[in-house]
């Protein structure tokens, strides 16, 4: 047994409705089904993290993470929470996959690590407070008026990018999609999209070059996840730089796209790499081969954004911020934790830990399982 131990793991299954549907290739979500962790150290401290299980892209549930957490948790119990490489190797040790819930897990131990050396988490992850990092807002994709319209209503909110989900075959519609808005909004609001995998390689091959002068930033994820041949070809001969999303889920998953050249970016999500520990290879990854990463996430409240926004800062090649999922939500369950600022810049607090914690009202609402 540890000095201090963790003692008690509380489990709580959560919903919130999205203020409307957020449509991608994949699918339609209407409502954000979270497991939150909290997990408590014997000297009374806690840490808390969030997963947003998306079933069409890790094969996660809610149910699912809930009951692999009763057995993380089990495990975890009288462990040094400080002793976060240990935890997350056993982790992965015990079950293969499963990104998610242990992304809530890991995120969990660092609020609660840093709270124990009494650090906010980016200086805990030897970050800069000081990075200059302002989140785009994500138009569903729907049809091409109404995406023209969201786009007018964003710009005039202040929205410093835009991004643009996509994803239809033949791909003509979706180049459709982006003349309508850019004739809504004019060329100077820079777009990033997002295909989702939805079109094949001739697909996407004739959609970027269409797009080239639309001042498009970059195109996520064109082509089916893992199809490494193809992808290939498309770095090569699309003018819009291409980032891996599904594709790459862990460093394992890097390590492959970096050594085939198979993506110019990589889209970083605490909920693909099982959270920051893994989530650290993936940018020092990147960082090693002068890369650029954006972080983004699936429908996860404010506190799982704030984690990772803290992560943000500790890593100068993250330089695209897709930080938008809270505010899609019809509530914000969250206190204290990162802030919108009027220009969308986004901020954190010098709390120690991530800052952000759910309100224990809105917890009271749901089940909570404890093990200790
Ligand atoms: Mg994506």
């Amino acid at each position: 047994m540890h000095k201090t131990y963790i003692h008690k793991i509380e489990i709580i299954p959560i919903e919130i409705a999205l203020s409307e549907p957020f449509v991608i290739s994949k699918g339609a979500l209407t409502h954000a089904r979270n497991t939150v962790i909290k997990i408590y150290n014997s000297d009374g401290t806690y840490g808390t993290g969030e997963c947003c299980p998306y079933r069409s892209i890790h094969g996660e549930t809610q149910t699912g993470t809930v009951a692999f957490a009763r057995d993380l948790a089990k495990v975890l119990l009288g462990e040094d929470p400080r002793e976060i490489r240990k935890h997350v190797a056993l982790m992965d040790k015990m079950i293969v996959g499963n990104a998610s819930v242990k992304c809530a897990f890991d995120m969990a131990l660092y609020d609660l690590a840093a709270k124990m050396d009494g650090l906010p988490l980016y200086a805990y992850l030897q970050g800069d407070k000081n990075k200059s990092i302002y989140t785009d807002n994500t138009i569903s994709l729907l049809p091409k008026e109404k995406m023209a319209e969201k786009a007018i209503q964003f710009k005039e909110m202040g929205f410093p990018v835009l991004k643009v989900k996509l994803g239809e075959r033949p791909s003509t519609k979706d180049v459709e999609r982006i003349k309508a808005i850019r004739l809504a909004i004019g060329n100077d609001l820079p777009l990033r999209i997002d295909a989702n995998q939805a079109w094949n390689y001739l697909e996407a091959k004739r959609a970027l070059i269409a797009m080239k002068d639309y001042n498009i930033e970059h195109c996520e994820e064109p082509i089916q996840a893992g199809n490494i041949p193809d992808q290939k070809r498309l770095v090569v001969e699309s003018p819009i730089p291409i980032m891996a999303d599904e594709t790459v889920f862990n460093h394992k998953d890097a390590a492959i796209v970096i050594k085939e050249n198979a993506a110019d970016l990589f889209n970083i999500k605490l909920g693909k790499s099982g959270g920051i520990t893994n989530a650290m290879k993936i940018a020092g990854m990147a960082q090693a081969c002068d890369m650029y990463c954006q972080v983004g996430s699936f429908s996860e409240s404010r506190l799982g954004i704030t984690a990772l926004v803290h992560f943000d800062m500790a890593w100068d090649n993250i330089i695209y911020h897709d930080l938008d999922s809270p505010l899609m939500l019809s509530e914000d369950p969250v206190l204290g934790g990162m802030t919108y600022e009027k220009d969308w810049r986004v901020t954190v607090t010098d709390e120690p830990g991530h800052g952000a914690d759910f309100d224990p009202v809105f917890l009271q609402k749901f089940e909570m399982i404890t093990i200790k």
